[in-house]
């Protein structure tokens, strides 16, 4: 008889601890060949891997390529060629008052991990966290999302298949499961997902005083400057919006136009969808490189933003053809938005693109102020002083000028959010620092710095 999932997560988490220092003595050496067996399994089984991600939600292959099987080869090359010196002592250098001591930082690795991953990227997103969590030391018990099954099922077969469980475990399941191992006593969590379940994850990691990563979403805007290329901006922002059908974190929610420019951007957009999606004019539901929304609860949330907004007066510029049962949206742009309406205020996470326009780069300012800090802000303008003075009164995770979500593929660069999008950063060394303890090490000599001892001979006239 099997266990209650309970018993099964409180068992594997004292076998887990047991190997704690097993793990954390490992050289960079052995944290590469697991890395690489992962790389060398997802290659192996990649059509496996094509099969689940369509099954889940009709992902093109194309999208399968860059956004999962590259986004993770391109982690574990980065994570390998530099692992040995983020592994190394970092020395620093020694304080006058503490002459002939020796201190440095130790990477020292944090411990029991647990990760929990969303459905969107559910293998990029799975993954990518545990590379960086094997690469510090760690013990992993990994829940993929319950929205995206055959997905997680192939993680958990890859995973049983390299791992032993007292190193890594695959945990399946919905909220149940997340509750049950939000339940034990983590040494650090790496949750990506809503900002709304971050909340919770945090609540419950505050019962034990447990540090977290959160990867969160949002809102992220893009803003069309007076100086902007319309058309490679249209471009850039109907990639970014609908690929993966608008289902990305960091997918420009909505677009602020300069008055200028409001009918060229409208009209290149629409060219730009139609060159994607439409090349050949059998209609976007044919488009092979068009994945769905994830399920028809989502297809509902989606539709109901869209009926508001037409209720408080957006128009439907292009696009928008649905068939229910497919969970199919065609990209949709909407004109004549404004913050009152609810498609406004939520993160839209579907292909449905808003737009705003304005006069004054001013009033964007007041208005982003007001928000939640987004994860990301793409700012499209072929003038400087225009881009550093949004640049310079913003805040938000991360900032792309004249592109959209090319800066996640960027090794060397903090990927995370402010705030409501997130807390903590991740990708490269920065999801190495997260995934460890960074441990001040002091060595004294038995030389008495006699000065701290009583009685003291300190004088004030010193200071
Ligand atoms: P979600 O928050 O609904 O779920 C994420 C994970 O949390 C899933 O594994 C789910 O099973 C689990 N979960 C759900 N309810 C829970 C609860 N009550 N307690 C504990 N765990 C629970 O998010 P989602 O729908 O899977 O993903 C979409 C969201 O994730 C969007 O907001 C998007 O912006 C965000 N996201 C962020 C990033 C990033 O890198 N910042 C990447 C992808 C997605």
């Amino acid at each position: 008889m099997v266990s209650p999932i309970e018993d099964q997560i409180a068992e594997v988490f004292w076998i887990q601890k047991s190997s704690l220092s097993r793990l954390k003595n490992t050289t960079h050496k052995e944290r590469i060949d697991k890395l690489r067996s992962i790389e060398k399994y997802m290659i192996s089984h990649k059509k496996e891997l094509f099969d689940a991600l369509y099954d889940d939600f009709k992902k093109p292959s194309s999208e399968v390529i860059l956004a999962e099987l590259l986004g993770v080869k391109r982690e574990i090359d980065h994570i390998c060629a530099h692992l040995k010196s983020w592994m190394k002592p970092q020395k620093v250098v020694t304080p006058l008052l503490l002459l002939g001591t020796q201190g440095y930082v130790q990477m020292e690795a944090k411990g029991m991990c647990l990760i929990i991953a969303p459905w969107n990227y559910p293998f990029n997103l799975a993954i990518c966290p545990l590379l960086l969590a094997i690469a510090a030391g760690n013990a992993v018990m990994l829940k993929p999302s319950e929205l995206s099954p055959a997905t997680s099922t192939f993680i958990k077969k890859m995973i049983t298949s390299l791992f032993d469980r007292s190193e890594v475990a695959v945990f399946e399941g919905d909220v149940a499961v997340s509750t049950c191992l939000l339940d034990q006593k983590f040494d650090h969590i790496f949750f990506t997902g809503s900002p709304m379940i971050g909340k919770l994850v945090m609540k419950a990691a505050a019962e034990h005083l447990t540090s977290v990563t959160l990867e969160l979403g949002g809102k992220s805007p893009a803003i069309i400057g007076p100086h902007a290329d319309i058309e490679a901006s249209a471009q850039k922002i109907a990639w970014g919006k609908f690929l993966n059908n608008g289902q990305t974190c960091i997918a420009p929610d909505y677009v602020y136009v300069h008055e200028k420019h409001y009918f060229a951007f409208l009209e290149a957009l629409e060219k730009s969808v139609n060159s994607f999606y439409n090349p050949d004019k059998k209609g976007v539901q044919q488009s092979k490189d068009y994945a769905r929304i994830v399920n028809s609860r989502h297809f509902s949330r989606i539709m109901n933003l869209v009926e508001d907004a037409k209720l408080h007066g957006a128009n439907v510029l292009f696009g928008g053809d649905t068939d229910e049962q497919d969970c199919f949206i065609a990209p949709m742009v909407l004109t004549n938005c404004h913050h009152d309406m609810k498609i406004m205020q939520e993160e839209i996470f579907g292909p449905i693109l808003p737009i705003l326009v304005y006069k004054d780069e001013q009033e964007i300012i007041d208005k982003l102020a007001r928000e939640e800090k987004p994860l990301a802000l793409y700012i499209f303008s072929e003038n400087e002083e225009f881009t550093q003075h949004i640049l310079k009164n913003t805040s938000s995770g991360g900032v792309v000028v004249n592109d959209c979500l090319i800066h996640y593929g960027h090794g060397e660069l903090p990927f995370g959010g402010v705030n409501n999008s997130g807390i903590g950063k991740t990708g490269g060394k920065y999801g190495f620092i997260e995934f460890s303890n960074q441990k001040s090490v002091l060595i004294q000599h038995s030389r008495m710095m006699k000065f701290l001892y009583p009685p003291y001979q300190l004088k004030v006239r010193w200071m």
